[in-house]
């Protein structure tokens, strides 16, 4: 696999590049090798590290140029202009694709709602937990962690949004949302953050 690749300005010549030591020169010995009479037998070497690029002149008879200026030894970046003689070349970074897994959600959505082994119904944005409440809106089912919560008075029990289309979500007929903890909505992770909560606001007066 090439990291780095130098592609003829003028005609469209690419040469691959390797990590390491790369050599270009007219002769056969070298990695990069270009047939032009104004190019030194082995002309110069561009190292590609960790980090970055590094273009070295090897005595070459008409001078190696980064952008115009002579370098006799001189980092390099993608963009920049290298000239051997009368031989320009850009130095170009190769793009690595990045393949992006798709949401488990996605699936979800498509076969409908699932249940749990119990029978229960699961939530549609977590899978693996039990859905307490339903958008009023988009119909699927939620556990308490995946809803947007909207507080609006500190008394009263948060108004609770659907993450897919923001519509109203409400408890599922048979759960029940006791008190402000509400225990069937709330996972350890966001029960503690509550905890804390409280505890950070405890100077307040009672309610
Ligand atoms: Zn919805």
């Amino acid at each position: 696999m090439n990291l780095y690749r130098l592609k003829g300005k003028i005609h469209g010549a690419s040469y691959g590049l390797g990590s390491g030591r790369n050599t270009i020169g007219r002769s056969s010995e070298n990695l990069v090798r270009i047939p032009d009479p104004s190019v030194s037998g082995v002309h110069c070497e561009i190292e590609i590290g960790e980090t970055g690029v590094v273009v070295r002149d090897l005595q070459s008879t008409n001078g190696t140029f980064i952008d115009g200026q002579p370098v006799a030894e001189s980092a390099i970046r993608p963009g920049q202009v290298l000239q051997l003689g009368t031989v320009a070349l850009v130095l170009e970074e190769e793009s690595v694709t990045i393949a992006v897994p798709t949401l488990p959600s996605t699936a979800v959505e498509e076969n409908g709602p699932k249940t749990l082994a119990d029978g229960t119904l699961a939530c549609s944005r977590f899978p693996e937990l039990q859905a307490a409440f339903r958008c009023t809106k988009c119909q699927r089912p939620f556990h308490g962690s995946a809803l947007r919560q909207v507080r609006l008075s500190s008394g009263r029990l948060p108004l609770l949004f659907c993450p897919d289309c923001d519509g109203k979500c409400e408890v599922i007929p048979g759960f029940s949302r006791s008190g402000d903890s509400g225990s069937v909505l709330l996972n350890p992770r966001k029960l503690l953050s509550r905890i804390t909560q409280t505890i950070r606001l405890g100077w307040r007066k009672p309610e």
